[in-house]
Formats: structure tokens, C-alpha cells, sequence
């Protein structure tokens, strides 16, 4: 069993060190915000009030933050305490330019160092049934994979240096894709008179079938578990969709646009008018709204919901 440090106790970090916990490993946790930290306290984890004191004894390092500015920050400021030879393993969905950069200094500061962003959302933070998609040296993802199983149930080494980063991007891409897709198809039926049950039942088991359907079916009611079926409660918020598309669209190149960048227009429209802590699948109402004409309703979740 291993020292972890885990650092970032949101959504989904929180449930990932808990999954850590039970399987035997000795968590410190830290988070920014006080409110995180207390109940990672109540879960028994070993409390540290700043990232050098997360890292400090630790075997392993955990890092699950927002962005890459976050990460390259954490990583600047507790680098330099930890222990030579310590494993970090960036498990936040970051820009591959920012990974690589994290690799850099981690190597350059005598430690090892993954990418290893994930897939599955809460329910698979939750369960410790999430994906994991790794980038480094094989002797780096081999030391990691005891760790990574504990919260997640494939693990996969996608290459070297940022290269799970690139995988996580390209799968949000499709995720992305495919939720306006399918919010477009359910609008579509409205307007063609069909209603969403025949639908759904039709796209199930016919070529349009996809996890944006089957798992997070953007119609209320159709699926028990859907964020749908739950006000639109996260989930995937949107404003993080909207962070992957960014990075999906940025990292495109050449003559002809791809649709990354025309699905982040859509996603930073809803995002800017108020939507962003909803789940991704409400898109729906943006899609809904602009078929019709009429101004978007009000979020159902603001950002100070709990
Ligand atoms: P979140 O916003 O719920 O959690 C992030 C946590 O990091 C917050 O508690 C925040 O206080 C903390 N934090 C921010 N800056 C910090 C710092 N400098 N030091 C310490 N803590 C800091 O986000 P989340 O939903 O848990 O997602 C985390 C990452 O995982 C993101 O990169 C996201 O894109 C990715 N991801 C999320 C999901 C999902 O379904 N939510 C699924 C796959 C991947």
C-alpha cells in the first residue's frame, strides 16, 4: 500500500481519494477551498493546508484540478518538497502543451511522472469503475497501475509524455459531438410531431445509438440516472465541456474547420449565458431555444448550488 498525496477534491477527485482510502492507501488530501477539505476530513483522510505539505512523505502524488494552469502551479510550488523518485500522476483533463510541460519539470526535479486523465464521470469516480488513459515511460505506468486500479477498472498506456491528454481530448470531442447531436435529433422529433419515447426506443437499438443517448439522455424521464432526469445537476458541467472542446478545437489545424470549434461556439454561448454548472447535456435547452427562436431560460443550477 502506498503514501498518497492527492491534491484537488471536487466532484470527482473527492470520490477517487475516498476509493483510494478503502483500498488500504494512506491519503493526505488537500483542496483550496476549506469546505472540500472538511469533508475530506470526515472521510479519515490525513488533512494538509497547502499543496508542499500534501507531497511531503508521499510515495505517490495525485493531482485532479480544473485546468493546466492549475496543475503547472500546484506542481511549482510542491515539486521541490517532495521526496526524489516520487511518482506524479496528473489524473485532471488538461492541454497536451501543459502536460508535456509537467512532465518536463517533474523529470527535471528528480520525480516520475503520468498523464493519466479519466473517463467515466462521478458515477465511475464513485463506483472506482473509471477509465484511465496513461501517457509516460512504461516503468512509470507500471508503478502506477496497483495506484489507478483502486479508483478504475481499464487502464490503459496510450504512449509517451501527454499522450493520455490527447486521448481524453479526442474522446471529449466525440462526447461533445454526439450530445449536440442528439439534443438536435430529440428538437427535430418535437417539431416533426414525434414524441421522445418512440424515439429514444427507435435510436437505442437502431445506427444512432451512443452513450450521449443511452447514458445521458438530454430528454427528462427516458433515462432513471440522466443528469436530465435530475434538474441537470453534474455530472459533466458544462463550462468543463466547454474547457475540453477549447482544447479539441485549439489543437486542430488546416484549411478546412473541423466541428470542435463550432460545438465550443455552441457550448460557450450556453456557458456565457449562465449554464455553465449544469450538466453538459442541458445543451438541450440552447438547441431548444434557438429552434424556436426564443431567448434561453434561466439555469436550473447556479454556481453557488452546493
Ligand atoms: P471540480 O471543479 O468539481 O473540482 C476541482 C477541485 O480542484 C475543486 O474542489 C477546487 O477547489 C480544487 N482546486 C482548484 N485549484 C486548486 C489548487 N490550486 N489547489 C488545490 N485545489 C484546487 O472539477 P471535477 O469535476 O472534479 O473535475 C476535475 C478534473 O477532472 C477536470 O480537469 C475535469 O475536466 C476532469 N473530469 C471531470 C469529469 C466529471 O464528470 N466531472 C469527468 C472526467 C474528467
Amino acid at each position: 500500500m502506498a503514501r498518497v498525496g492527492f491534491i484537488g477534491l471536487g466532484n470527482m477527485g473527492g470520490p477517487m481519494a475516498a476509493n483510494l482510502r478503502a483500498a488500504g492507501h494512506e491519503v493526505t488530501a488537500y483542496d483550496v477551498l476549506p469546505q472540500a477539505r472538511d469533508a475530506a476530513r470526515v472521510q479519515g483522510h490525513a488533512i494538509a493546508f497547502d499543496p508542499p505539505a500534501a507531497v511531503k512523505g508521499a510515495e505517490i502524488v495525485i493531482t485532479m484540478l480544473p485546468a493546466g494552469a492549475d496543475v503547472l502551479a500546484v506542481y511549482a510550488q510542491a515539486l521541490g518538497v517532495a521526496r526524489p523518485g516520487t511518482l506524479w500522476i496528473d489524473c485532471s483533463t488538461i492541454d497536451v502543451a501543459s502536460a508535456r510541460a509537467a512532465h518536463e519539470a517533474a523529470h527535471a526535479a528528480g520525480m516520475e511522472s503520468l498523464d493519466a486523465p479519466v473517463s467515466g464521470g462521478v458515477a465511475g469516480a464513485a463506483a472506482a469503475t473509471l477509465t484511465f488513459m496513461a501517457g509516460g515511460g512504461e516503468g512509470e505506468f507500471a508503478r502506477a497501475r496497483p495506484v489507478l486500479a483502486a479508483m478504475g477498472n481499464r487502464i490503459i498506456h496510450c504512449g509517451g509524455p501527454g499522450s493520455g491528454q490527447a486521448a481524453k481530448i479526442c474522446n471529449n470531442l466525440i462526447l461533445g459531438i454526439s450530445m449536440i447531436a442528439v439534443s438536435e435529433a430529440f428538437v427535430l422529433a418535437e417539431r416533426l410531431g414525434l414524441a421522445p419515447q418512440p424515439l429514444f426506443d427507435v435510436v437505442s437499438s437502431s445506427s444512432g445509438q451512443c452513450w450521449s443517448l443511452a447514458n445521458c439522455c438530454p430528454v427528462p424521464g427516458l433515462v432513471a440516472a440522466s443528469p436530465a432526469s435530475h434538474g441537470f445537476k453534474p455530472g459533466f458541467a458544462a463550462r468543463l465541456m466547454l474547457k475540453d472542446l477549447r482544447l479539441a478545437a485549439a489543437a486542430e489545424t488546416g484549411e478546412a474547420p473541423g466541428l470542435a470549434a463550432s460545438a465550443a461556439a455552441l457550448y460557450d454561448r450556453f456557458v456565457a449565458s449562465g449554464h455553465g454548472d449544469e450538466d453538459f447535456s442541458a445543451i438541450i435547452k440552447l438547441i431548444r431555444a434557438a429552434a424556436a427562436g426564443t431567448p434561453i431560460r434561466p439555469a436550473e443550477i447556479s454556481c453557488n448550488d452546493p
